[in-house]
C-alpha cells in the first residue's frame, strides 16, 4: 500500500478521522488521532511533530521534539471506534537530524532485519509467537482503588470462581483449562471475537483454546510472518485482545504469573532463517535439524540471560520461570521436552516446518525488542559456531542437584538479567541495531521504576509471614 493507496482508502471508506499508533520503548501502543483532511501526500513525508518526554523512556524534556511519520503499508481500518476510522502504524524521527529514532523499537527492528540481510545468512527470518493471557472479571480485579494489599493465590484458595467468575457449577479445576469443552470453558464466545476481529485486521489465525491455568487462561496463535510485520501483528493482537475483553466486561492481562500456584503466560516464539525461499533450519542433525539451527540455539543459550533482559521484562516474569507450570528453568534444547527451554517441533516431517520453539518468553515483552535480540543471539551463535551442547530429552524439572548443576539456567530475577544485559552485549551493537544509549536507557529504566520500586516497597506474603509474628 502506497500513500496513494491509504488516500483512496480514505476516500472510499467515508474516514473521518485518521489515528496515528506507535509503540513506546517498554512495547505497549500509543495513539493520537487527526481528522482525515489533515492527511496528503505530503504528510507520509514530513509526518506530525509531537512531544517525545512524556513517553515512558524516551527523550529528555530539554530535547523532546519528535515526528512521527506513518508507514502507509500499515493501514486498517479501526475496529474499536464508533467514527469510521483509519490506522497507521508509525516510526519515530528525530526533527533535527531527520534520522529514525534510536529509541524507537520498530526502527531497532527494522535494522535487526537489515542486519541479517547484510551477514549473507539469510534473508529473511520468520516469527511465530504464542501469546496467553488471562481474562478476569473487570469486578474482581480493581487494583486502581489501592484500599489494601490483595494477592491471588491458587493454594490459600481465594481464587475459586468459575471461568466466567460466577457459576462455581462449571469451574476449570485447578491446571485443568486445557481444553474442557463448553460450558467448562465460558470463553469460547469471546475468543472467537478476538480471532476474527484479528483476521479482520490481516492477521492469520490458526488456533485458539483455553489454556491450562483457571481464572480464565487463553490462547490464540497466529501464523509465522516475518519478523517486522509480526511485531506489528503481535502489537494488534494485545490492542484485540484487550479491547475485545472490555467490551465483554472483561479485563485481558498479559501479566506472566498473576496467580500464585497455577501456570503462569508465555509467549513461546517460532523461529526459523530462510534464503532465497528456501528453509535454512532442516538438515541431517539431531531432531532433523540443520548444523545451522543447532548454532542458532547455540547463540540463544550463550546469552539467554541477556535476552531475558528483554523477553522477560518484569520482577513478575521470574515467577512464571519456576518448575512445575510448563515453563523453563534450564538452558537446554530437546525435540520432546515441554521443560527445555527450546523445543524442537516434530508435528511435521516438512523440511518448511523445521523451526525452533524458545519457550522462556512471556507476552509483556517489547516484540520488536524481544525478536531482535533473539535474531541477534542466534546470528551470534552462527557466526562464531557456538556449539549448543547435548539435547536433554528427560523431564529437566525431577533433575538431581548434581545432574542439574551441569546445566546453565535461566535467571531467577529481573535483577540478574538487567546485570547479565549490562556485562554480555556487544553481539546486541553489531550492525547499530541497538545502541550504547538503548542499551543504558533500558538498564536505567528497569532498575529505577521496577526493581528497585518492587524491593522497596512491603508484599502482601510478608504480611502473611510478619505481621503477627
Ligand atoms: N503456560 C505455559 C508457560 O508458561 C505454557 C503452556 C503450554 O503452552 N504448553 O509457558
Ligand atoms: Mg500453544
Ligand atoms: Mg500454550
Ligand atoms: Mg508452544
Amino acid at each position: 500500500m502506497t500513500p496513494k493507496d491509504v488516500l483512496k482508502m480514505i476516500k472510499d471508506n467515508g474516514i473521518k478521522m485518521v489515528d496515528m499508533k506507535f509503540t513506546d520503548f517498554l512495547g505497549t501502543w500509543q495513539h493520537t488521532t487527526v481528522p482525515a483532511h489533515m492527511v496528503d501526500e505530503d504528510f507520509f513525508e514530513n509526518g506530525m511533530g509531537f512531544d517525545g518526554s512524556s513517553i515512558r523512556g524516551w527523550q529528555a524534556i530539554n530535547n523532546s521534539d519528535m515526528i512521527m511519520v506513518p508507514d502507509p503499508s500499515t493501514a486498517k481500518l479501526e475496529p474499536f471506534a464508533e467514527l469510521p476510522i483509519l490506522y497507521m502504524i508509525c516510526n519515530i524521527f528525530d526533527p533535527i537530524s531527520k534520522e529514525p529514532y534510536s529509541r524507537d523499537p520498530r526502527n531497532i527492528a527494522k535494522k535487526a532485519v537489515k542486519y541479517l540481510q547484510s551477514t549473507g545468512i539469510a534473508d529473511t527470518a520468520y516469527f511465530g509467537p504464542e501469546a496467553e493471557f488471562f481474562l478476569f472479571d473487570n469486578i474482581q480485579f480493581d487494583y486502581t482503588r489501592n484500599t489494601g494489599y490483595f494477592f491471588i493465590d491458587s493454594e490459600e484458595g481465594d481464587w475459586n470462581t468459575g471461568a466466567d467468575g460466577v457459576n462455581l457449577g462449571y469451574k476449570v479445576a485447578n491446571k485443568g483449562g486445557y481444553f474442557p469443552a463448553p460450558p467448562v470453558d465460558s470463553l469460547w464466545d469471546i475468543r472467537n471475537e478476538m480471532a476474527m476481529t484479528m483476521e479482520s485486521l490481516g492477521l492469520v489465525i490458526e488456533n485458539s483454546h483455553h489454556e491450562v491455568a483457571t481464572g480464565g487462561q487463553c490462547e490464540i496463535d497466529m501464523k509465522f510472518e516475518e519478523m517486522l510485520k509480526m511485531a506489528d501483528q503481535l502489537m494488534t493482537f494485545k490492542y484485540v485482545v484487550r479491547n475485545v475483553a472490555r467490551a465483554h466486561g472483561k479485563t485481558a492481562t498479559f501479566m506472566p504469573k498473576p496467580i500464585h500456584g497455577d501456570n503462569g503466560s508465555g509467549m513461546h516464539v517460532h523461529q526459523s532463517l530462510w534464503k532465497d525461499g528456501k528453509p535454512l533450519f532442516a538438515g541431517e542433525q539431531y531432531a532433523g535439524m540443520s548444523e545451522m539451527a543447532l548454532y542458532y540455539i547455540g547463540g540463544i543459550i550463550k546469552h539467554a540471560n541477556t535476552i531475558a533482559a528483554f523477553t522477560n521484562p518484569t520482577t513478575n516474569s521470574y515467577k512464571r520461570l519456576v518448575p512445575g507450570f510448563e515453563a523453563p528453568v534450564s538452558l537446554a534444547y530437546s525435540s520432546r521436552n515441554r521443560s527445555a527451554s527450546i523445543r524442537i517441533p516434530m508435528y511435521s516431517p516438512s523440511p518448511k516446518a523445521k523451526r525452533i520453539e524458545v519457550r522462556f518468553p512471556d507476552p509483556l515483552c517489547n516484540p520488536y525488542l524481544a525478536f531482535s535480540v533473539m535474531l541477534l543471539a542466534g546470528l551470534d551463535g552462527i557466526q562464531n559456531k557456538i556449539d549448543p551442547g547435548e539435547p536433554m530429552d528427560k523431564n529437566l524439572y525431577d533433575l538431581d542437584p548434581i545432574e542439574l548443576s551441569a546445566i546453565p539456567q535461566m535467571p531467577s530475577s529481573l535483577a540478574q538479567s538487567i546485570n547479565a544485559l549490562e556485562k554480555d552485549h556487544d553481539f546486541l551493537l553489531k550492525g547499530d541495531v541497538f545502541t550504547e544509549d538503548v542499551i543504558a536507557s533500558w538498564i536505567e529504566y528497569k532498575r529505577a521504576n521496577e526493581i528497585s520500586a518492587i524491593d522497596s516497597r512491603p508484599h502482601p506474603y510478608e504480611f502473611k509471614l510478619y505481621f503477627d509474628a
